[in-house]
């Protein structure tokens, strides 16, 4: 029987505080898993960090042969650092976790059993959030209800990042190459046998979170351009209402006219009448806008992130990403994620 193989893929950006107590952790689990039959390696990315990151890496890299390191050549997010990692796992199933202990690595033995009984998609879903304002946790909670009425593409609430991927899942992931990548969206969006671990999500070990809330809300922003077109039926909708209601209005405002011969008057209707109209215009052409803007992005077809260093841990047998573009260790400027 051919040895199970999981990579275990980090996504840091400025982590240096909170990789060294990571490290440890993830090894520790890595070599319990050893004796139950399973290979585990490393991946990490470093997404353009400007602290000690890299050079953290190397270390951790010099000191355990099964960890690979990614650089990519400048902060591109975490969506597109994760992409990048997921790209160059060849070989068995792919596990994701945060860098900041936020995601409990001792829980990977639980997402392996399940991929053992055949999951496809194993995600951690949280149960409790700490360290988390209460703003954090209902804008959150209301974005996940939001996204599941606008969306068709099945997106379980609450369900980070921390995930585990059977091969398949990832060979079809790798198969998506939109520039706007809501990740969430697009796990849900491969399907195949999927299930949930409840967890506890802790507080970060170290460090500050790197999404403020006008980051989140360009990701809330990009998931629901991403994964529906509803406002843009909004739009008609609101057209339609508004063109209703005009007609209605300027019905009665010529009857009036006709019955009472009403000469100049309603100049507050009138502003009213124009502003609000205005408005509305407005309003639609952002929302086409949102959406013509994204269309713009995708046409240029520029390549996903670009790698600066690429050194897989040395038991891997490698060099080719999943999607094709032969890609060697240390050459700078290698560019990623080619249309398969
Ligand atoms: N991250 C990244 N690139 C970025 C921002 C964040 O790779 O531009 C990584 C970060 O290092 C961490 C993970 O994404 O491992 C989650 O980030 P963070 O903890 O700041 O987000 P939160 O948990 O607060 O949502
Ligand atoms: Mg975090």
């Amino acid at each position: 029987m051919p040895r199970d193989l999981l990579t275990v893929v980090v996504a840091a950006y400025n982590e240096a505080d909170s990789l060294p107590l990571l490290h440890p952790r993830v090894a520790a689990v890595l070599d319990l898993l050893e004796a139950q039959g399973l290979e585990g390696r490393i991946l990490y990315v470093d997404d353009g960090s400007s602290d000690g990151t890299w050079s953290l890496l190397q270390g951790i890299a010099a000191g355990d042969a099964r960890v690979g390191l990614l650089r990519l050549s400048r902060n591109f997010g975490k969506e597109l650092a994760l992409t990048a990692g997921l790209d160059r796992v060849q070989e068995g199933a792919a596990l994701i976790l945060d860098a900041d202990g936020q995601d409990p690595p001792e829980l990977i033995p639980d997402f392996v059993r399940l991929w053992r009984d055949g999951f496809d998609d194993v995600h951690g879903t949280r149960v409790v959030r700490d360290g988390e304002g209460w703003l954090k946790r209902s804008t959150a909670h209301a974005f996940y209800r939001l996204m599941g009425r606008l969306s068709r593409t099945p997106i379980p609430a609450d369900t980070g990042d921390f995930r585990l991927l059977s091969p398949r899942a990832l060979a079809a992931l790798a198969q998506l190459r939109e520039r706007h990548r809501f990740m969430k969206g697009l796990f849900g969006w491969v399907g195949f046998k999927r299930t949930s671990i409840g967890y506890h999500r802790e507080p970060r070990v170290a460090g500050s979170s790197k999404f403020n809330f006008w980051r989140l809300w360009n990701l809330a922003l990009e998931g629901i351009t991403s994964f529906s077109t509803a406002p843009l039926r909004l739009a008609t909708y609101l057209g339609l209402v508004t063109a209703t209601v005009s007609f209605l209005y300027g019905a009665w405002v010529i009857t009036k006219a006709m019955i009472w011969s009403d000469p100049v008057a309603g100049w507050p209707t009138m502003m009213a009448v124009i502003l609000f109209l205005g408005g509305i215009q407005l309003i639609a052409l952002g929302l086409i806008g949102e959406y013509l803007g994204r269309l713009y992005e995708e046409s240029k077809q520029r390549p996903l992130y670009l790698v600066d260093v690429w050194q897989p841990a040395p038991g891997v047998s490698s060099g080719e990403s999943r999607v094709g573009g032969a890609v060697h260790a240390h050459r700078a400027t290698t560019a990623g994620g080619e249309d398969a």
